[in-house]
Parts: C-alpha cells; structure tokens; sequence
C-alpha cells in the first residue's frame, strides 16, 4: 500500500537554512501491510531524512509518495490531516519529544481528541493504551521526567498508537536506551506488529536488531538506497560493497574479513558524480564507477542492487 519511486528529493534544515538534499534516490519499494522494512546506513546517508520524508514532516521537492494508492505530496489538509492518522514516527529520543510540562494523559489527550473522541472516551482509551504499551494507567498523571527511559519510549509508542496507525516509521527507537531495556521496547514492537498488522519502517543502525525484526532490508549510502533485500540473504550473501563492508565492520555479524573504508562519506548535500560510493569502494570497476550512477538491478528474489558489478549503467 505504500510505494516510493526511485527518486525523492527532500527539503531538509541544515546550517545554512533549507537546503535540498537528495533524500534517496537508486532503489524504489513498496511497504507490503505487516511487514517491517529495516533501513540501514551509516549516520548522514539520508535514513532519517527519509522517514521523515515519507510523513511529509519535511517537504518534498520532487518525487512520490504513495499510500494507499493517494499521492502523500499532493495531500490537501483534509487529507493529510486523515493520512497522518494512519502513518505515525516514533523517535530515538522519547525525552525530547515528549513535553515536559504535560503530564501522559495531557500528551495522550491530543491525538485522542484528533480522532474525535469524547472526553470520556478519551479516558478509557488513554487508560487502555497504558495497558497495552505495558505501563500502568495508575501513572496517566505523571509527567515524563518521572519514568525511566525506556518507559518513555513506551509512552512515546503509546502516542503513536493513539491515532490507530497503520504504519509506524520508527527512527532508531531504541538506540538511547539502555541495552537491557532495548530488548523489552523491541519485544514490545513485535507484540504490537502481531495484535494490530502494524507495517514498521524500522530505522537503525544496529545491524542485529534490524536482522531479528525485519522482514526486507533497505541499505543506503549517501542518499541512495543501494541494496534492498529480504532479510536473510542479504545477512548470508552481502551483495553490494558497502554493504559488504557495513556488515563485516558490525560485531557479530562478522564471519568475513573486516574490510576498513578508506575516508569519510562525503557530503549528501554534493554526492560525488557516478557511484555516490566510489571515493571509498574497494572494488571499483572502472571508469564506469566515477562517471555513471549505477541503476537498479533485480538478482534474485526481492533482490535488488545498484552497482556496476552487477549491470549495465542507468
Ligand atoms: Fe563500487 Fe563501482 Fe559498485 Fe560503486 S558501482 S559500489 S564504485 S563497484
Ligand atoms: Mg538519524
């Protein structure tokens, strides 16, 4: 029900004020109902700007977005008023997106109310969302600073629910917390995914935890989506080069050689020209890498790849 085209240009806040940045480009998907798509990359190759891009939280310069069949870009209030109901973001840091002067019933209130609810049906509701995220509605009163970090994230995951989402994008929802209480949040996600058909866009640069959640996995590098791949083959058999080199470089995914890159990843904001990652591939193939943007290619099932190793320039 959601597909996003092979090229999506993104206004994103930098420094300098807004500044366009090509948000992904290389590879298209589609987000299939229930299924969890892992997006991984080193930070600054566009994973969040992405997420966000697909909400229209940032707005987009040029490309498509479609759910369920509607342009997400072309959305007028009215409909992105109902499209935002039904594709919410959960964010790394729970704590700096909650507010701090309102207490879990005052945030839960704002979606509850967007949906129409009575003031009695929102209590029932803010109470059973408690449950459901594993927290006690005895503590709706209670302001953020007064639960633990990952009861946060549980909070913040409740107000996602709240708007009864279809997809959740989460942003790397478990990366500030503590790896004892990672475990929970994710067991959580998967409790949710399972009672409710939740689709997940799953950000994160844990290659382990995107392994055990997620049903395809997205790789990008500089703004381009370089590999997609359903889950396992692409942990078994690594296709692309960076993603070769982001797996050995991951700690217990690495039954391969350690391949070091050379260099930082240049800016996204000015890719280099060919191959965004041909500055730091260890196995250029000519010319070809440094003048031509590789175009996707279909390897096997769900398997795709751009890179000239494996096809002809786009
Ligand atoms: Fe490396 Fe060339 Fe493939 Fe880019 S296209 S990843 S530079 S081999
Ligand atoms: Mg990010």
């Amino acid at each position: 029900h959601f597909v996003l085209p092979r090229s999506l240009l993104s206004r994103a806040l930098t420094g300098q004020g807004h500044r366009v940045v090509q948000a992904v480009n290389g590879v298209s998907f589609a987000l299939q109902q229930g299924e969890t798509l892992g997006l991984v990359g080193e930070s600054g190759s566009g994973k969040s700007t992405l997420g966000r891009t697909i909400l229209r939280l940032y707005e987009p310069t040029r490309g498509e977005v479609r759910f369920d069949g509607q342009d997400v870009f072309r959305l007028d209030a009215a409909g992105l008023r109902r499209f935002r109901q039904q594709a919410q973001i959960v964010f790394q840091n729970p704590y700096a997106s909650l507010n701090p002067r309102k207490t879990v019933r005052q945030i839960l209130a704002v979606p509850l109310a967007l949906r129409g609810l009575s003031r009695r049906e929102r209590q029932e509701e803010a109470a059973a969302l408690m449950e459901r995220v594993g927290l006690s509605p005895q503590h709706l009163d209670r302001y953020p600073h007064q639960f633990s970090g990952g009861q946060r994230q549980r909070i913040g995951i409740a107000r996602a629910l709240a708007m009864h989402p279809r997809l959740i994008v989460a942003d790397e929802p478990v990366s500030a917390l503590d790896v004892s209480v990672q475990a929970q949040i994710i067991n959580l996600l998967e409790d949710l995914q399972q009672e409710l058909g939740l689709t997940y866009l799953f950000i994160s640069h844990d290659l382990s935890v995107v392994r055990h959640l997620s049903t395809r996995v997205a790789v990008m590098y500089l703004g381009q989506i370089v590999e997609l791949s359903p889950t396992e083959p692409l942990f078994e058999e690594p296709l692309h080069p960076y993603t070769r080199a982001l797996l050995s470089a991951a700690p217990g995914q690495g039954r391969r050689e350690r391949i070091i890159l050379q260099g930082a990843p240049p800016s996204p904001l000015d890719p280099p020209p060919g191959c965004p990652f041909h500055p730091r591939c260890p196995a250029v193939v000519g010319d070809v890498c440094r003048t031509d943007r590789p175009a996707p290619v279909l390897l096997g099932e769900g398997r795709w790849v751009a890179c000239h190793l494996y096809g002809p320039p786009a």
